[in-house]
């Protein structure tokens, strides 16, 4: 049984937003990284952002230059799935797809070793149901990091029905050497952040809908009213729209509840290729210096 002591080297799956924050902020706390995605682009363009993040890091002394170093060169990438074959534990942070995350389960389980611990970043997919896809529900859980990786302080940590103590154990230490606090939540449709979160910034659509508000008003009367860092919609495309509708499917879906189905303005956003700030445009243009609101 792998404890935290055993971990030494961790795969992380998927090389985008959220994997090479993850890649990030491991290789910081001093382990061997290995990034492995299906696309080499996306692996060239994680490594390029990591170090360009880190460079932020240094200019704002919280790390040294010694340290980037040191940890940009703990971090390999690959595209073939032998290359965590070494891997202690694995990080899946793919592309919110139930299905996409089941074929990378298939292919990953043969290659690791049977003490090896994986995690999912998932933010809404059941755990217990992703386990299920693996040879080793016991030694599987939830481990959903924030946005923006190494500014968030939470990794929210979900055991399924057939998580193990001490791979809960393990993974919370793990956790709290990476710097981060946690909570700890029940294997329910979203958990507790996108539960709370994502109703939210759906009712923030459709306040737009609606025309009780514009853009601006709505996220001026969040920012500056509530207090909230950043408005709703501000945020929701820094999510990413397409991901905000499908915690809103996996919510309603999942507790069939009609308080919360997805507001018809986010279903036509995505539909339009409107994906927020990923795609320079959603709720706000980015194409030019400032964010401009579009309605
Ligand atoms: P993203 O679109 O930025 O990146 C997904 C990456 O997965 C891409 O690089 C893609 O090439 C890769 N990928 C797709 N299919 C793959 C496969 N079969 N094998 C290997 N790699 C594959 O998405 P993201 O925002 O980084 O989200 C990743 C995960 O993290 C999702 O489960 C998401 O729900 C979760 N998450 C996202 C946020 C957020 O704010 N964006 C926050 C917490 C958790």
């Amino acid at each position: 049984m792998a404890s935290l002591e055993d971990i030494k080297t961790i795969g992380v799956i998927g090389a985008g937003q959220m994997g090479n924050g993850i890649a990030h902020v491991i290789a910081l706390a001093d382990y061997d990284v290995r990034l492995l995605d299906v696309s080499a682009e996306a692996l060239e363009k994680a490594l390029g952002l990591i170090g360009k993040n880190m460079d932020r890091q240094v200019k704002k002394d919280l790390i040294t230059e010694a340290q980037k170093k040191a940890a940009l060169a703990r971090i390999t990438t690959g595209t073939e799935y032998s290359f965590l074959s070494e891997c202690d534990l694995v990080i899946e942070a793919a592309t919110e797809n139930e299905e996409t995350k089941k074929q990378i389960f298939k292919l990953l389980c043969p290659v690791l070793g049977p003490d090896a611990i994986i995690a999912t970043n998932t933010s809404s997919i059941s755990v217990t149901r992703l386990a299920s896809y693996t040879d080793r529900p016991a030694k599987f859980m939830g481990m959903h990091f924030m946005n923006p990786v190494p500014l968030m302080k939470l990794v929210e940590l979900i055991r399924g029905i057939a998580t193990d103590e001490p791979t809960y154990r393990t993974i919370h230490e793990l956790t709290n050497k990476l710097g981060k606090d946690t909570a700890s939540a029940e294997d329910f449709p979203a958990f507790i952040v996108n539960r709370i979160l994502l109703p939210m910034i759906n009712e923030a659509i459709y306040t737009l809908y609606e025309g009780v508000g514009n853009v601006r008003s709505i996220d001026d009367a969040m920012r500056l009213g509530a207090n909230h860092p950043m408005g709703p919609l501000q945020l929701a495309d820094f999510i990413g729209l397409d991901t905000c509708l499908s915690i809103m499917h996996v919510l309603h879906d999942g507790l069939a509840d009609t308080k919360y189905r997805p507001c018809p303005l986010l279903v036509k956003y995505v539909e339009a290729g409107w994906l927020g700030r990923k795609a320079g445009r959603g709720f706000y243009d980015y194409s030019g210096d400032e964010p401009v609101p579009t309605r």
